[in-house]
């Protein structure tokens, strides 16, 4: 009789999944070559051309290469992509007190990022077929008080720009874009971090090109790419003396060691988003016959998707009724490591958020400068896909599933109809 790894069968797959990061000995040479240049941090502020010796900063190289690649005309590296979307915000003018838009299913950065400058995140709904932001709940969420809209990539999939840029336009608030996910992706031919105002990215180990950690803004305005820089640089301004600050700042720089790594990744990103790419079709196509599993829609305005996470919709009623957290540690079990359950709940479900634990207190949520009270146990009225979502849907299969072969894709779902079949068994 067929049983499952969690009653003691054997797995349906038993080798291995690619490791990530993807590195050679390119990375090698690279974190080498600084280190031996004796220049780690990163000498230049501005556009390089202060570099000594003749020998131009790796994160500048970094910073045009990356920008370049994303449709842009500046990037301003910085030390992670939280650090990104603060800077991002202080540069696009929100201010203690504004309110700023942000989905309710992200990573906590995204709304964090809000708090630590001292302004206040309204979450809205995601979309119940490609859980990014839904440009249909923006509308009720704004206030006289709103001055930004962070959209997320999610996953890989570019928001819906078009909608969210219209509605900024009309209200006079600026979009940040959260593109975390989205090196690479393409919203009608255009990159992810070109398609507002701002864009922000993160480099850390998870991310689709990474250095342990790391950050950047995109932009093609140059004052925002000088403000941001400014920012990154402890407040100080070009050309004046080094030691003069304009503006409250710290130091988000990025290492050159960190600049040098991410010049080799982004010459593989192309190649790995392909790859990711023709595993996630031919996933597409297994799990079509397979009741009660639906991967998230990809838009026709999808151009690129970078598939940093390849998002499925789970129901369990097809499955007995097996919860996702049994789902999930089932179809593990079977050897498809790379599943994941996603985000336990909303964001505004995390005790910092019930709890009002700010800084050492309420603030900025009780500041009179911000004047509203802000209860976030009220947002699970409004955000029914994401608590859905969080509770028994979304099932996550993490960038490094579909980095291997056809033969790990076809064990993906073979372990999926495994896990159906003895589903009743192993409900309890
Ligand atoms: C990873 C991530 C960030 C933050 O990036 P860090 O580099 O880890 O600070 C922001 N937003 C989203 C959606 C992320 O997944």
């Amino acid at each position: 009789m067929e049983r499952l790894v969690v009653e003691g069968g054997p797995p349906t797959w038993s080798g291995s999944w690619p490791e990530w990061p993807v590195h050679d000995e390119r990375e090698v040479e690279a974190a080498t070559r600084v280190v031996r240049s004796g220049k780690w941090w990163r000498f230049s502020y501005g556009d390089g051309s202060e570099a000594k010796g003749g020998q131009r900063s790796e994160v500048v190289r970094f910073q045009e290469a990356f920008a370049r690649y994303s449709d842009c005309r500046y990037g301003i590296a910085a030390a992670n992509g939280t650090v990104t979307m603060e800077i991002a915000l202080r540069a696009l003018g929100v201010r203690p007190g504004d309110e700023v838009i942000v989905p309710a299913y992200t990573f906590i950065a995204t709304a964090t990022a809000v708090l630590t400058i001292n302004a206040v995140p309204i979450f809205v709904d995601i979309d119940p077929d490609t859980y990014n932001l839904d440009p249909r709940r923006i509308q009720e969420a704004l206030t006289d008080k709103t001055k930004a809209i962070i959209p997320v990539h999610f996953g890989g999939q570019p928001a819906a720009m078009e909608a969210i840029n219209e509605l900024a336009r009309q209200h006079g608030i600026a979009v940040l874009e959260d593109a975390a996910h989205a090196h690479g992706s393409a919203y009608r031919g255009r990159k992810c971090g070109s398609l507002a105002e701002a864009g922000s990215f993160s480099f850390q180990a998870s991310k689709p090109i990474t250095a342990g950690e790391g950050g950047i803004i995109t932009t093609n305005r140059e004052e925002l790419a000088e403000r941001c820089e400014s920012l990154v640089w402890a407040g100080r301004r070009k050309g004046e003396p080094w030691f003069r600050h304009y503006e409250l700042a710290g130091n988000a720089r990025m290492t050159e060691i960190q600049g040098a790594i991410l010049s080799v990744q982004l010459t593989r990103l192309d190649d790995q988003i392909a790859h990711r790419r023709a595993n996630a079709l031919l996933l597409d196509g297994l799990l079509e016959g397979i009741d009660g599993i639906e991967p998230c829609s990809v838009l026709p305005t999808t151009t690129a998707h970078s598939y940093h996470i390849y998002m499925l919709r789970y129901r369990p009623d097809a499955f007995s009724g097996l919860r996702k957290a049994q789902f999930v540690r089932a179809l593990s079990a079977e050897g498809i490591a790379p599943v994941m359950e996603g985000y336990i709940t909303p964001l505004y479900r995390n005790p910092m958020f019930l709890e009002r634990n700010m800084w050492g207190g309420a603030c900025p949520l009780d500041c009179p400068r911000y004047g509203r009270i802000i209860d976030y146990a009220e947002f699970a009225a409004k955000c029914p896909v994401a608590e859905r979502a969080c509770a028994t849907e979304a099932v996550w299969l993490s960038q490094n599933a579909l980095m291997a072969g056809e033969d790990e894709t076809h064990a993906i779902a073979r372990a999926i109809q495994k896990v159906q079949r003895r589903a009743a068994a192993i409900r309890s």
